[in-house]
């Protein structure tokens, strides 16, 4: 864009946002710690998506203190459903680190923004502009087919050197004294006029400065991705019951949702004539229990990431529960169960577990 335009370009912008921002609860008064949660939930998730579980977690959590003096099982219960649990813990590891090392205040300094865990390049320019209002460069998935729509810049948006154009540009055209409002208004306008597919361009602020617009070139820009190849799992799943109770195990911290609970899961499935004793032997193994293995009761299907993965949940019935309960494991009704953090195909388990219960 000719750079003598850019003034135009950022005034329209601005007023834009002005008039047709959407009301969101961070947005009343900007309050550091405020902003830092909803955009760390805004990360792979949409704001409509995320705004129960910002308004449960403001109402239970409302401090950074409060954050850092929760128990574990607390902050993922809050963000169950919500995916990605790494963004929980991560938040929770920064809370104590402000807490400890900046009075249980949000860090106004870069440098010192970008060392939280958690906390990437595209965060740390969030939070320096939206919360202080600094003029720090933000390139988000709505922010790239923005920039990359008014440029008319065609190739691959996530190739090196296109995003390190867009970063240059995000930095350039940023409007000093006014950084929050101007990031916000190129991701708002990626979320609500410049979607990926039928962008609102006659309602555009931007529509006069647009070479996708000019040119014709919106469904064309940014360069469609190629669509990652999905990779297709096969689980077994124990419905281990004794009377009311089930049991559930606590994924190993660290891993992939770790810290959750789950009813034991193997990543594999031996042939349906081996399947009862594979699984007797893994129940004693890994759980000391003596179980009854029954047929296949249902199959759940869930997808994340790249992958597409089934369980196949069999009922296996225990006479007699050990007096102690191994590690990490315990037995729970599904009461109890509900009030554990779960992966979302765990909490489905559940409330079918408990529907045929009680039909
Ligand atoms: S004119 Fe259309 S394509 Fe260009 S920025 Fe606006 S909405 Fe996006």
């Amino acid at each position: 864009m000719n750079p003598d335009h850019l003034p135009d370009l950022q005034q329209a912008l601005l007023d834009w946002f002005a008039e047709h921002q959407r009301p969101l609860p961070w947005r009343r008064q900007y309050h550091p710690y405020e902003i830092w949660v909803s955009e760390i939930m805004l990360q792979q998730t949409q704001v409509k998506t995320m705004l129960p579980f910002y308004t449960r977690w403001m109402s239970e959590l409302p401090t950074v203190h409060s954050v850092a003096a929760a128990s574990e099982e607390m902050v993922l219960k809050l963000w169950e459903g919500l995916g990605y649990y790494s963004r929980a813990r991560n938040l929770q590891k920064a809370a104590r680190v402000i807490c400890d090392e900046h009075g249980g205040e949000l860090p106004a300094d870069f440098d010192h923004i970008r060392a939280l865990p958690g906390i990437g390049p595209y965060t740390a320019g969030a939070l320096a502009s939206i919360a202080f209002n600094q003029p720090r460069p933000v390139v988000d998935g709505n922010i790239e087919r923005v920039l990359c729509r008014i440029e008319g810049i065609g190739e691959p948006p996530k190739s090196t050197p296109v995003q390190k154009q867009l970063w240059s540009l995000a930095a350039e055209w940023i409007s000093h004294g006014h950084a929050r409002e101007f990031n916000q208004g190129l991701m708002e306008l990626g979320a609500t006029l410049c979607t990926p597919r039928n962008p609102s361009c006659l309602l555009c602020p931007a529509n006069a400065w647009c070479v996708a617009f000019h040119t014709g070139r919106t469904d064309t820009i940014p360069a469609p991705r190629g669509r990652p190849e999905i990779i297709r799992i096969e689980k077994l799943t124990a419905l281990v019951q004794n009377g009311d109770c089930w049991l559930v195990r606590k994924r190993p911290e660290g891993g992939l949702m770790g810290g959750l609970w789950e009813f034991p899961t193997w990543e594999e499935l031996p042939s349906e004539n081996s399947a009862a004793a594979w699984l007797t032997q893994q129940l004693h193994e890994d759980y000391g229990v003596a179980a009854r293995i029954g047929p296949e009761l249902f199959k759940m299907e869930h997808d994340y990431t790249r992958f597409h993965a089934t369980l196949h949940c069999r009922l296996c019935t225990v006479a007699e529960i050990p007096s102690v309960p191994p590690d990490n494991a315990q037995w729970l009704t599904l009461g109890e169960i509900s009030e554990l953090a779960l992966p979302r195909v765990f909490q489905r388990l559940r409330k079918r577990l408990l529907d045929e219960a009680s039909a």
